[in-house]
């Protein structure tokens, strides 16, 4: 079979900055037109004041969508004719993906690599990418962090010892279809296999991408809410896919809605990448509408500092504001985000954006995912290298997500060094030893 290239047809396909389109969305006018306006990326901040928008007192943003110099001159590079409303619109971006060899040809040059992986003949997940997230794309160097997260090689067919189609066991712990219920309390509610941009390293590589049309069936919707709500002891449910934000607004109140009736669900967490690769689907009207539904937690998907943009910004700014917490997922992912430096950039980062590091995953065991994966001691050596160096909220647990539904599984590097007689010997961040006096601890038995 040949390589599959955007088979799936998510959204409809409408526009403006404030409504849906998701399966079977139905258009609402724009009510927003987003203005040409020129931001520097987040690494090269510009003093307070200079930006060429006027923020509103107490907000430390401007009003209207950015779009960032380079995005700009992509923009108008490779498409030419396109206004920055319709680059703005998110809509427009789906509409506009990369999918196939020839659209990727035409704004990179592609890599002997890379090209034999577009022809191959196994990859299982589709490629796609946003127009906005390939303008963060480096032309001539295919081992630039961000080109390596969405652009295939030849190492992706390659498949190693103990890699596995469904490393987490999910399809194990699922009750209902698209549904995993794996802990007591929470359930992972996987509401579409759709994506606007497809990670290489997709732990649902086996589901997402994969239907040719959305899976996002209110059929299978109620089956998932039927058992939610004859669950008492589900308490928190985690809308995910594929990715949840790539459905229309009306569908995704009409189940925040179904599930907030719910009186046992206390609460509703996201998990999306669409922020970092999509932040124009962050809409007022997105944020309006979540904010009818508190509590909402989202937890984003960053890979890497060079995804903090203006744009980025603007779009965790309008969730934070709408008071919904941010928490970060990074997969650690070797020769892309796996030392500290590059890590502690991107915590700072997100930090300054109000998104707090929450989990570092070292990468599921997928099928083709051997050149993705680093030893387990190098999320230890980055937790090691942040804990005590830098703000305790910049560092995130570092987690493995067991092989065949273990569950999350935290690491951390060894701070116990030790028991001396009625005192424990802590290794501190700097790696002296302090003894902490603990004369009843059982600590030594264990
Ligand atoms: S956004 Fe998430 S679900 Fe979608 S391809 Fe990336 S890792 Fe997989």
């Amino acid at each position: 079979m040949k390589q599959r290239f955007c088979l799936d047809k998510g959204s409809d396909q409408s526009s403006d900055e404030t409504e849906p389109p998701g399966c079977a969305a139905k258009v609402l006018p724009a009510d927003l037109i987003n203005r040409s306006v020129r931001l520097s990326p987040l690494s090269m901040p510009k003093p307070r004041g200079s930006n060429r928008q006027k923020s509103k007192p107490g907000q430390p943003y401007p009003a209207k969508f950015p779009i960032n110099p380079s995005a700009n001159a992509f923009r108008r590079r490779f498409f030419p004719g396109t206004s920055v409303a319709d680059w703005n619109d998110w809509h427009w971006q789906l509409r506009n993906r990369i999918c196939g060899i020839d659209a990727l040809a035409r704004i990179v040059r592609l890599s002997e690599e890379e090209l034999k992986a577009l022809h191959g003949e196994k990859a299982s997940l589709p490629l796609a990418i946003t127009p906005y997230y390939a303008s963060l794309i480096d032309r001539d160097k295919s081992f630039q962090p961000i080109r390596r997260t969405v652009v295939p090689v030849t190492a992706e067919l390659l498949h190693s010892p103990g890699e596995m189609e469904d490393p987490l066991g999910e399809d194990h712990d699922s009750p209902v279809p698209g549904l995993v219920h794996r802990y007591p309390d929470r359930v992972l509610f996987l509401t579409t296999d759709y994506c606007s941009s497809y990670c290489r390293y997709c732990t649902r590589s086996r589901m997402v991408g994969q239907g040719g049309e959305c899976r996002s069936s209110y059929e299978q919707w109620n089956k998932a809410l039927d058992y939610i709500e004859a669950t008492p002891g589900v308490r928190d449910v985690l809308l995910s896919g594929g990715d949840a934000l790539t459905l229309s607004n009306d569908r995704l109140e009409w189940l925040l809605s179904r599930l907030s009736r719910i009186p046992h669900v206390e609460f509703i967490r996201i998990g999306t990448k669409a922020p970092v690769v999509l932040p124009q689907r962050i809409t007022l009207a997105l944020t309006r509408m979540l904010k009818r539904y508190h509590p909402i937690w989202m937890s984003i998907h960053f890979t890497h500092p060079d995804e903090l943009t203006a744009e980025v910004m603007h779009a965790c700014n309008r969730l934070a504001d709408a008071g919904i917490p941010l928490g970060s997922q990074t997969v650690l992912l070797a020769g892309i985000n796996d030392d500290v430096e590059t890590m502690k950039r991107l915590y700072h980062g997100l930090l300054k954006i109000r998104v707090r590091p929450y989990y570092l995953y070292q990468c599921d065991p997928i099928p083709g995912s051997s050149h993705f994966r680093t030893p387990v001691a190098k999320g230890l050596e980055i937790i090691r290298g942040l804990r005590g160096f830098t703000s305790g909220y910049a560092v995130p647990s570092f987690v493995i997500d067991a092989p065949a539904g273990g569950g999350k599984i935290p690491l951390l590097p060894d701070y116990l060094a030790g028991r001396e007689q009625d005192a424990l010997l802590l290794r501190n961040y700097e790696g002296k030893i302090y003894r902490y006096p603990d004369p009843q601890s059982t600590w030594g038995a264990i």
